[in-house]
């Protein structure tokens, strides 16, 4: 079982940034109103994260280190409903596969749990405080991995996968409060009042902020719900175009088509707008179960998602514009 571990986590976990993803977005799903993000050497050396979420039960912290244990799907229907951003089971069985691991727990009625994992072996299990929440370390990620390990980059860009991951996942929480710190220095910070527009200026600039135009429109599928630039602040990157769907962040080259035709003729040739959407929808129209990595879906109504978001994203401007 500990082989497959850590062949599996060679999926879920491939760099530093992936373990903050997949330990922030338990964050989430723990419902965490904030979470915070300690980095030595860009991960590599030390990740923890620390949240105020429902924390853990004793039982329930040991079975989660168990492949497949997932407290978030009840049967198989479930993951055509899926509102939880994990849903596998896989990511604190395969991160502890590959580290050092050491994880304080409570559910904030008594003492919490703690419990030290080395390589997926458990070493110790006592009482931990009972604040209520999460507090997971990660050190020495990939010590037994040695082909893995010397994969890495520089710092430099293990903390530019980090701080993608970090931003994408402020977007589309808005109303969570994130604070990161590399190297004991505070790099980035939201203030968690759900303010879109303020989360956009943390990551892009107040300059950027000033000048973003309110995207809105509802159908009985789809609500659309966001901000995007005035075309004066064109980008010559994709990567300034961010789509959350039912609060998960997801790649989707067709979409992002489509709000670059209702956008289209406002833009010099091969130059992208900076733009942030959120669409929800009911999760029965999306299948999220496509890659472990869970940045692609197929929807059920593509046209008539990429049909609404070009005729949106053209209405916004026409306006704008009158
Ligand atoms: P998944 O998120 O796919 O369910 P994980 O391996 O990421 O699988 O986590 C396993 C389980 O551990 C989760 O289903 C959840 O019950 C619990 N868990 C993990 N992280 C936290 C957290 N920060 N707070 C509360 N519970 C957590
Ligand atoms: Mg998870």
């Amino acid at each position: 079982d500990h082989l497959a571990n850590k062949i599996a986590a060679g999926e879920v976990v491939e760099r530093p940034a992936s373990v903050v993803k997949e330990l922030v977005e338990n964050s989430i799903d723990a419902g965490s109103s904030w979470v915070k993000i300690d980095l030595m050497e860009a991960g590599l050396q030390r990740i923890r994260i620390i949240d105020n979420g429902a924390g853990m039960e004793e039982e329930d912290c040991e079975r989660a280190f168990h492949r497949h244990a997932t407290s978030k799907i009840l049967d198989e229907n479930d993951l055509f409903h899926v509102r939880t951003l994990g849903f596998r089971g896989e990511a604190l069985a395969s991160i502890a596969a590959v580290s050092r691991l050491s994880i304080q727990t409570s559910t904030g009625e008594e003492a919490g749990t703690k419990l030290d994992l080395e390589g997926g072996h458990l070493m110790q299990k006592g009482r931990g405080d009972a604040r209520k929440g999460t507090d997971i370390t990660v050190e020495e990620l990939f010590f037994n991995t040695p082909a893995r390990l010397k994969y890495m980059k520089t710092i430099h860009t293990e903390l530019g996968h980090i701080t993608d991951v970090l931003n994408r996942i402020s977007l589309a929480h808005p109303e969570v409060q994130f604070v990161c710190t590399h190297n004991e220095k505070q790099i980035f910070k939201t203030n968690g009042r759900g303010d879109l527009l303020q989360v956009i200026a943390s990551i892009y600039g107040m300059n950027v902020a000033r000048k973003m135009v309110p995207v809105e429109m509802e159908t009985s599928d789809f609500k659309v719900k966001g901000y995007i630039a005035k075309p004066e602040v064109y980008r010559a990157s994709r990567q300034y175009m961010s789509t959350i769907i039912n609060g998960r962040y997801i790649k989707s080259v067709p979409l992002n088509k489509a709000v670059q035709q209702g956008y289209h003729t406002l833009l010099p040739i091969g130059k992208n707008p900076i733009v942030v959407l959120n669409i929800d929808m009911d999760p029965i129209l999306v299948d999220v179960n496509v890659h472990p990595s869970k940045l692609e879906v197929r929807f059920s109504k593509e046209k008539e998602l990429y049909a609404l978001l070009e005729e949106t994203i053209r209405n916004t401007f026409r306006k704008e514009t009158l």
